[in-house]
């Protein structure tokens, strides 16, 4: 399926002649613009099959390229160069080194949803923008990023406890990410909290800072949780071809 959309031109594929004469007009400058041809011979032809088997990216196979989803975009208003469609339909050719120049805006999605709601097609773009993140971070194409820091502290302690601890994820995601904990906005909002809060809910919430809170009797829970995670991250690592964790 040909791309018609002129902002997907690469500048560098264009060509154009400062001077050109062709039967006597003269067609210099823009007038004489080309697009570059060029063989791709580098396909993945798993890509769309990796995607897929990333939570959220089940569903991408359904596209039909209508560009519903790329309309709706809260992200596509303010940045034309995020194109849900235009990366999905790179994940279904194949074309990975093409979809891996995109690497630094893809993970920007907001997850607002608005493309999920658009899509005629029930493709659940956003759950494909999602598997799309994880699979460059999977894949070594960029790293970690902030949400996955954090998704990854608060889901290390709902494993372990069954309850969260919401200082602790703060600080902890604070300290892996290189940033301060006088933030401004965490400044005012425990000073908001200290003014309007019951003195007995301040004591509960600072003794928590100490005393983690923990669900009784989460052992079991805990445990087949842990194995589910573990089950999930070696599916997801074999479907990209990836080694196990811990394995040479
Ligand atoms: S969920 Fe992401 S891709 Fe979908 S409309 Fe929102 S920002 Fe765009
Ligand atoms: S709205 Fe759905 S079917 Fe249309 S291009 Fe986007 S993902 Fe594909």
């Amino acid at each position: 399926m040909p791309i018609h959309e002129k902002s997907l031109i690469r500048p560098e594929n264009l060509v154009t002649h400062d001077q050109l004469e062709i039967d006597g007009v003269d067609v210099s400058g823009h007038w004489s613009t080309f697009i570059q041809s060029r063989a791709v011979t580098d396909y993945n032809e798993n890509l769309q099959e990796e995607i897929a088997a990333l939570p959220g990216g089940e569903y991408i196979h359904r596209c039909w390229q209508c560009g519903s989803c790329t309309n709706a975009c809260t992200v596509n208003a303010v940045n034309p160069d995020f194109n849900p469609r235009y990366w999905i339909y790179l994940i279904r050719m194949g074309m990975e080194d093409e979809l891996v120049r995109d690497k630094d805006i893809i993970w920007q999605c907001v997850s607002c949803n608005k493309c999920t709601y658009a899509c005629p097609r029930d493709v659940v773009p956003e759950g494909v923008m999602k598997a799309t993140a994880h699979w460059l971070e999977l894949k070594g194409y960029t790293e970690k990023s902030p949400s996955t820091i954090f998704d990854e502290g608060f889901s290390a302690q709902v494993f372990e406890r069954g309850k969260i601890e919401d200082g602790k994820v703060l600080r902890d995601f604070f300290a892996k990410t290189g940033q301060p904990l006088t933030q401004p906005w965490l400044v005012a909002m425990v000073k908001g909290l200290i003014l309007r809060f019951p003195v007995a809910m301040l004591m509960k919430l600072g003794l928590a800072t100490f005393f983690r809170p923990k669900t009784s009797g989460w052992g079991r829970a805990r445990d087949a949780i842990n194995e589910y995670v573990e089950e999930r991250e070696a599916a997801n690592r074999k479907a990209l071809g990836l080694k196990a964790h811990g394995a040479e």
